[in-house]
């Protein structure tokens, strides 16, 4: 990571991969911005019925409402804005925004399906095509270029929420074991699991007593029942090929 960078992580896109990117990166401490331009491409889903965790399904903005709101929550800012370009520069990144501006960034992630003009200044990326543009990477995201990972779709995954959403939580857990930052799991855990063993607590971990617990979980069926008060007011987006015959 160079100190003198905006941020330790740039993710371009907000789709579920990026986002679950940005909720681990920023939960285990790094400085993480995300940049997203345009519509994740869940949007135009009907009523997600294969993502686990919702067994009568459920609608595809509200659920990349929760995921942003999870984001916000582990600390990711996130911004409009479209990446136009990229560099390595001073041992990173430096990225253009359409609109003229430059973040700098230790490392970045790309999230951003089909898209890869904006990778073009960077030697070492693999483009795959295959009727459509992917980025080649190993098993964790890395693309071959120090400090540069591509999550989801954009990554050649197989084209289901669930399996980007978990392919972007790979990349920022590689992404952090790649990086100074002391990883272990992500995991909260009941009071004394680790230390009532002699253990010291793991980084990245929490023990947390039973009314915290309560606590916690009675924020989050708050939260639930908020969320899900009502059907959301947006259906699915229609492909801008389809023709609207009126
Ligand atoms: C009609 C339809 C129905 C579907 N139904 C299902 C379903 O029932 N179940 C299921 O599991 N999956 C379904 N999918 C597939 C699922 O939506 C995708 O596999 C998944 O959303 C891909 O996620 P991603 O994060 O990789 O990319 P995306 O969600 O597309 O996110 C990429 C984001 O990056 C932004 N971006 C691109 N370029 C830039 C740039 N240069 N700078 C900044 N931002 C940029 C894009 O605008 C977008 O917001 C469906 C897809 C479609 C089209």
């Amino acid at each position: 990571m160079t100190r003198e960078s905006d941020c330790d992580v740039l993710i371009v896109g907000g789709g579920p991969a990026g986002l679950s990117a940005g909720i681990f990166t920023a939960r285990a401490g790094l400085d993480t911005l995300l940049v997203t331009d345009g519509d994740p491409i869940l949007r135009r889903n009907a009523h997600l019925e294969n993502y686990p965790g919702f067994p009568a399904g459920v609608n595809s903005h509200r659920l990349l409402e929760l995921m942003g709101e999870q984001a916000d929550r582990a600390g990711c800012d996130r911004r409009e804005g479209r990446v136009v370009d990229l560099q390595q520069s001073n041992g990173g990144f430096v990225a253009e925004t359409e609109d003229g501006g430059q973040v700098t960034a230790g490392t970045v992630v790309a999230a951003t399906k089909n898209t890869v003009d904006f990778l073009a200044g960077i030697d070492g990326v693999e483009i795959l095509d295959h009727g459509k543009e992917f980025v080649a990477t190993d098993d964790r995201g890395r693309t071959g270029v120090a400090g540069l990972y591509a999550a989801g779709r954009l990554a050649a995954q197989p084209h289901q929420a669930i399996i980007v959403a978990g392919h972007g939580a790979t990349v920022g857990v590689t992404l952090i074991e790649d990086s100074d930052e002391e990883f272990y799991h992500d995991w909260v855990t009941p009071e004394g699991y680790f230390t009532g063993r002699g253990r010291e607590l793991p980084p990245g971990c929490e023990e947390i007593d039973a009314d915290e617990r309560e606590g916690r979980e009675a924020e989050s069926v708050a939260a639930m029942q908020e969320w899900f008060a009502a059907p959301h007011p947006e259906g699915p987006q229609q492909h801008p090929s389809v023709r609207d015959d009126e």
